[in-house]
C-alpha cells in the first residue's frame, strides 16, 4: 500500500472512532498534506472552523501558521499539518485523556510518514508526541528531542501569539526563523 492509501486508512478509522468522539463535535479533522513530507506540523485540536469543514488549521490560527510556514520558504504542499486530538473538545481545551487517546492516531500518521523534523506547536503537540509535560515559554525554539532520526522542535501554538501579539507573536516569528535552519 502507498503511503497516501495508508493515511486514507487513518483517516477512515479516526472518522469511525468513537473514543475519540467523546466529550468533542463536529467532523473528523485527521489532518493534511504531503505523505512524504520531510516537515511535519502538529497543533493541538480542531476549532469551529476546521471542525465544520474537516480540514486543519484552517481558521484564523491557520492563517497565520500557513504565512509562517510560507515565510520560512516551505510550500504548504510539500509538509504535513495535522493534531493529537481530532475532533473539536467541547470545553476547547483536550483533556489530559483526549491527548493519550489522540496519540495513537497520531503515532501512526507520523510512522507512515516518516519525516525528518516535526514542529511541536504549542504543549498539547509536545505531550501529544513526546509523551512528556514541556514549559513551553522555557524551551521553546529549540530542537527538544530526537529519536530515530526524527529532531523534534518546540515553538508556541499559534493562537498563543493570537491571543497575546505583545507576548509571543515576535517570539514565534524568531522560532519559524530558527526551522528555516534545519528544513
Ligand atoms: N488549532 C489546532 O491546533 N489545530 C487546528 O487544526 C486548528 C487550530
Amino acid at each position: 500500500m502507498n503511503k497516501q492509501n495508508e493515511l486514507d486508512k487513518i483517516a477512515e478509522e479516526i472518522r469511525r472512532c468513537s473514543i475519540c468522539k467523546i466529550g468533542k463535535s463536529g467532523k473528523a479533522v485527521p489532518g493534511e498534506g504531503n505523505p512524504d513530507a520531510d516537515v511535519v506540523f502538529v497543533g493541538e485540536a480542531p476549532g469551529k472552523t476546521e471542525a465544520a469543514t474537516g480540514r486543519p488549521f484552517v481558521g484564523r490560527s491557520g492563517k497565520l501558521l500557513r504565512s509562517l510556514i510560507a515565510e520560512v520558504g516551505l510550500r504548504e504542499e510539500d509538509v504535513f499539518i495535522t493534531s493529537p486530538v481530532k475532533y473539536l473538545p467541547d470545553r476547547g481545551t483536550p483533556t489530559p485523556k483526549d491527548i493519550v487517546h489522540g496519540r495513537e492516531h497520531l503515532i501512526k500518521q507520523l510512522s507512515i510518514i516518516d519525516p525528518k523534523f516535526v514542529v511541536l506547536l504549542g504543549r498539547v503537540a509536545a505531550e501529544g508526541v513526546l509523551q512528556r509535560k514541556v514549559a513551553v515559554v522555557k524551551e521553546r525554539g529549540r530542537v527538544i528531542g530526537e529519536k530515530d532520526g526524527i529532531k523534534y522542535f518546540l515553538t508556541l501554538h499559534p493562537a498563543a501569539a493570537l491571543r497575546f501579539p505583545m507576548k509571543f507573536k515576535d517570539l514565534l516569528k524568531k522560532d519559524f526563523q530558527t526551522v528555516k535552519n534545519y528544513v
